[in-house]
């Protein structure tokens, strides 16, 4: 059935998107295919601010997760990124033993911006009338340098100037989830002369890229950015490869580290590697995509388990923890992996499966 959808009057000064539904509001559908718990929305014309804050859970404390900025094709696809994101968040603080729940906020990228501080900070405002149910952080295009203009606004954000970047510690623990999968699939934890395909070289991609190269992995990279490329082509001896290329071509591990849904049936049909292991977000694009891995005899380690670095990182550190006591949080996502593929192996069924099962145990005890 293909329709308006009824909350179309929350976005006037947009355009009016035709949706498809089983009927109600689309809304109220992502809402439930998620799982959400609450999905909040602002706009703010003086500084050009239009966000969406997707709660997912706080069963298990305030939803943390980053707040991406980024020019969606429709509202429609910002709201579901945003759901998706959310509960990503969720399962992965679950995983990680973290005491907090999940969410994302979305900037919708404007096409100009006057003054992208006042954006922020506007954004910081908003984050303050939720009272502390939602925490930010960085994600894609977003930078500390805003998280500090959100500061002015709200105590509820993480990942400012003085407190660091969380891309190398999401690095760190996704070097580390690739030598556990590395282990797993190919008996040996040791990736010198390993072929590593690196698709999307960005805060956390390149931070990999120069781990990976100093383990003596031959590297193959991708990155819609000409200048990331060239980086990595001049400093770490990597080879350039067309972003629509680097999944099709040959190689032993696939590293997704750009933005989410890059596995799909179609994708899959042409992976030519033993492994998918990397820090996107979200790389399925549907949940069965993980049984199309498993039947062609790739090993995928959940996105949410290997990539959850970043989120122990600004968990622990907005708690005060000392920096020793988060890298030893970090180092454990390497065991997380492996007792995963061990019981996936041992049941016969996808590791993105057993993960997600164990994240919905301690979601949805009841
Ligand atoms: P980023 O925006 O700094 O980098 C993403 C890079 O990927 C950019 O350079 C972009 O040009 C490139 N890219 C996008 N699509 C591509 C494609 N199809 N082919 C090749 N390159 C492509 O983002 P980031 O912070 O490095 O995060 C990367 C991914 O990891 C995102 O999905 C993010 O949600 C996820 N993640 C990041 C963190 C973190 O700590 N930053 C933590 C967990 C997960």
């Amino acid at each position: 059935l293909i329709h308006r959808s009824p909350c179309r009057a929350r976005f006037s000064a947009l355009p009016i998107l035709p949706v498809i539904t089983a009927g109600g509001c689309i809304m109220f559908g992502i809402m439930a295919a998620t799982r959400l718990e609450a999905l909040h929305f602002t706009q703010d014309p003086a500084t050009g601010l239009q966000a969406i804050i997707a709660i997912h859970s706080t069963l298990l404390g305030p939803a943390l997760g980053g707040c991406r900025y980024f020019a969606y094709a429709d509202t429609h696809s910002a709201v579901a990124d945003a759901a998706r994101l959310a509960q990503g968040m969720s399962y992965k603080a679950a995983l990680a033993g973290l005491p907090f729940g999940g969410g994302k906020a979305v900037i919708l990228r404007p096409p100009h911006v006057a003054n992208r501080g006042a954006l922020f900070e506007a954004f910081g405002r908003f984050i303050e009338t939720l009272n502390g149910r939602y925490i930010s952080a960085v994600d894609s295009g977003t930078k500390a340098f805003d998280m500090d203009c959100i500061a002015q606004q709200t105590q509820h954000v993480t990942s400012t100037s003085s407190a660091g970047d969380p891309s190398p510690h999401t690095a760190m623990g996704v070097f580390a989830g690739i030598r556990s999968s590395a282990m797993a699939r190919l008996g040996c934890d040791d990736l010198q002369g390993l072929r590593i395909a690196v698709q999307g070289l960005g805060q956390v991609g390149y931070a990999l890229a120069e781990q990976l190269a100093a383990a003596g992995a031959e590297l193959l990279v991708s990155d819609l950015d000409p200048g990331r490329v060239l980086l990595a082509v001049e400093q770490l001896g990597a080879r350039a490869l067309h972003s629509d290329e680097l999944a099709a071509t040959p190689c032993d591990i696939f590293v997704p580290c750009g933005l989410g849904g890059v596995l799909d049936q179609a994708t899959v049909a042409h992976l030519h590697c033993a492994v998918v292991a990397g820090a996107a977000n979200n790389q399925l694009a549907s949940p069965e995509v993980a049984d199309l891995l498993e039947a062609r005899g790739i090993l995928y380690a959940p996105d949410y388990v290997i990539n959850s670095g970043g989120l122990i990182y600004v968990a622990l550190q907005h708690q005060g923890a000392e920096l020793p006591a988060i890298s030893a949080q970090l180092t454990r996502i390497g065991q997380r992996l492996t007792d995963i593929y061990a019981q996936a192996q041992a049941q016969n069924r996808s590791p993105a499966r057993v993960a997600a099962e164990q994240a919905e145990a301690l979601l949805y005890p009841h």
